[in-house]
């Protein structure tokens, strides 16, 4: 059986408080750091209660699942792609998410762009880099970035809000805050060479999201505190 609302409730004032808390460690402002509570694998009312709280968008990982479910939820809420996505599927993605977090190549960029185009949109993207240089982990290489942002800058249906990454999954929690402080630095070093504006570092999950506020996140995306295991 899923979780009670009043359950959902409970844990994400003590998500907004710990993250409050990492804000004022790092000296930041709490509303500089959005929550985006991650629904994959949970029923449809993952999203419903969402929404009930008050929190404008969620993130799914898989295509299929978000076009199934968003029917079900309430029109007003907006649904980001956070896992990978395969160009064949670039078309129906465009019409269920505001906002694409998972682009790591040319390719994906150029059918998103013309998909964007052909349904009138310009679509939000983040560009994500594999910042901790994990082998199993999807992500432009850090090296490869200022090319494949060059290339979405060229893209007239494509709006580019910042940079995504993952952690690698370590023991080591020094890991994480690298892997984030790496992310913060090609951002910057990236707005520095083309004069974008890149506001969005989405980074940090439920183990890792203190390492990312600290370290300049704008975006934590969270499934495992708000709703349990998966
Ligand atoms: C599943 C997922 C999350 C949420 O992870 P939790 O550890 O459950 O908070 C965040 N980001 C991405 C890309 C995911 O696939």
């Amino acid at each position: 059986m899923f979780i009670e609302y009043d359950i959902f409730s409970q844990r994400a004032d003590a998500l907004r408080a710990r993250i409050a808390s990492a804000c004022a460690t790092a000296g930041r402002n709490p509303a500089e750091v959005t929550l985006l509570p991650v629904t994959k694998t949970h029923p449809a009312a993952a999203a419903d209660y969402a929404a009930r709280y008050g929190f404008a968008a969620v993130g799914e990982n898989r295509v299929q699942e978000a076009a199934e479910k968003r029917p079900l939820a309430p029109a007003t809420l907006r649904w980001e792609l956070i896992g990978h996505l395969q160009s064949n599927k670039a078309r129906l993605a465009v019409t269920h998410f505001a906002r694409i977090q998972s682009v790591d190549s040319e390719k994906l960029l150029l059918v998103l762009d013309r998909a964007a185009g052909e349904l009138g949109k310009k679509l939000p993207v983040l560009l994500q880099i594999n910042a901790g240089n994990d082998p199993a982990k999807f992500g432009v290489d850090p090296a490869d970035a200022p090319r494949l942002l060059e290339s979405a800058l060229a893209l007239p249906h494509l709006q580019v809000d910042g940079l995504m990454t993952i952690a690698p999954l370590s023991d080591d929690p020094t890991v994480a805050r690298r892997t984030f402080a790496n992310l913060r630095t090609i951002r910057d070093q990236l707005v520095t060479h083309t004069g974008a504006t890149l506001r969005e570092l989405s980074m940090g999950m439920t183990g890792d999201l203190e390492a990312a506020v600290l370290e300049g996140s704008t975006l934590v995306r969270i499934g495992t505190a708000l709703y349990g295991p998966r």
